[in-house]
């Protein structure tokens, strides 16, 4: 096991990106002309990413976060501007561009190579680094984990069935952990949504815990947790909430904790918690970020009594249900900022 140590009891976390400011929406427009007369060359662009998320670690801090990601403005979303990046894809646009939100409003990327030979999924040290020159916070950075990445992927041209795929996806993963892990980087989490087209294929607890056991088996000196929400499309969720047909069988995973999403469920399954073994991390997901109702102090600190029946308030975080990136950023901040002040009174009173 990792010995890694949380900066303080029930540290303050998100799972995935930060909020967006306004005026992203104006400069990201113009940031895609990408002809030579477009108005924004490399180091404009890398100028106005830095911006973004140097941005969002002021607001991390501000809020009163305990471990910090870099925003993750610099992808895009969560796995387009990855996917967007790979070789051996062919993109195809959305079917359905019109009416109300849709998963099929979603581009899609066919896989028309095997992606065995890639080498890296994504600059994540970049990312890393960053932000630990940046905040004297603790640093986490989150990343798709092979099944994640197949969400928007077509893989039939090339692999019979998506585990396939994820596995082709595996030494790319591995070799981006492994790097980050050598830049100092000792908190890693690894998300794997749950999506409704992976229900009915091949996703199964036990292909799951193998996947991700394929991609951090062997790796120490780092703490893995696995994120497994139901998506937020739109901040629309996509699967079935329940995560009551992974347990047992997810115990399996050689991860050091879990990342769900209770938040928008008020609390349901939260008994599944207690039986874990005690030394796992509770990532807990008590910030629902589909409402645009901003939870009082309150609210949290019941919340988070929920979890300390099941978790020592040394392995339990709390989180957002999922990424903050659409929600607006006056709304994250409030959340965030109501989550630090619960963690703050708990810590006092217990
Ligand atoms: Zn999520």
């Amino acid at each position: 096991m990792s010995d890694y140590q949380f900066p303080s009891a029930l540290a303050v976390t998100t799972t995935g990106g930060w909020a967006r400011p306004g005026w992203w929406d104006i400069i990201d427009e113009a940031r895609k002309d990408r002809t030579p007369s477009g108005r924004f060359g490399p180091a404009d662009n890398r100028e106005f990413l830095d911006d973004a998320c140097e941005l969002a670690i002021r607001d991390q801090e501000a809020a009163g976060l305990d471990i910090l990601t870099d925003g993750e403005h610099r992808r895009g979303g969560w796995i387009e501007g990855l996917t967007g990046n790979m070789p051996g894809l062919r993109v195809k646009p959305a079917p359905r561009k019109l009416g109300a939100i849709g998963w099929d409003q979603l581009p899609v990327y066919e896989v028309i190579a095997p992606l065995d030979g890639i080498e890296s999924i994504w600059d994540f040290t970049g990312e890393y680094e960053f932000l630990r020159a940046r905040t004297s916070r603790r640093p986490k950075i989150g990343m798709p984990g092979p099944y994640g990445i197949t969400t928007e992927l077509d893989f039939s041209p090339t692999y019979r069935t998506r585990r396939e795929c994820a596995d082709a996806l595996v030494p790319a993963i591995r070799a981006d952990i492994k790097k980050l892990v050598a830049a100092g980087c000792d908190y890693i989490q690894i998300e794997e949504p749950l999506t409704p087209s992976h229900a009915a294929e091949d996703r199964t607890p036990e292909n799951l815990v193998e996947v991700i056991n394929s991609v951090v088996d062997g790796i120490t000196g780092c703490t893995f947790v696995v994120h497994i929400c139901f998506g937020s499309f739109r901040r629309l969720p996509y699967a079935k909430r329940t995560y009551r047909w992974l347990f047992p069988a997810l115990l399996d995973a050689n991860v050091h904790g879990f990342s769900l999403e209770f938040g928008a469920r008020e609390m349901a399954e939260i008994d599944l918690v207690g039986t874990w073994d005690r030394d796992r991390i509770l990532s807990a997901g008590l910030i629902d970020i589909k409402t645009h109702y901003s939870e009082a102090p309150e609210d949290i600190i019941e919340r988070v009594r929920a979890c300390l029946q099941y978790r020592d308030p040394d392995k339990l975080e709390i989180s957002t249900d999922c990424g903050l990136r659409r929600v607006p950023r006056y709304l994250a901040m409030s959340k965030m900022s109501a989550a630090a002040e619960a963690a703050r009174r708990l810590r006092q009173t217990g």
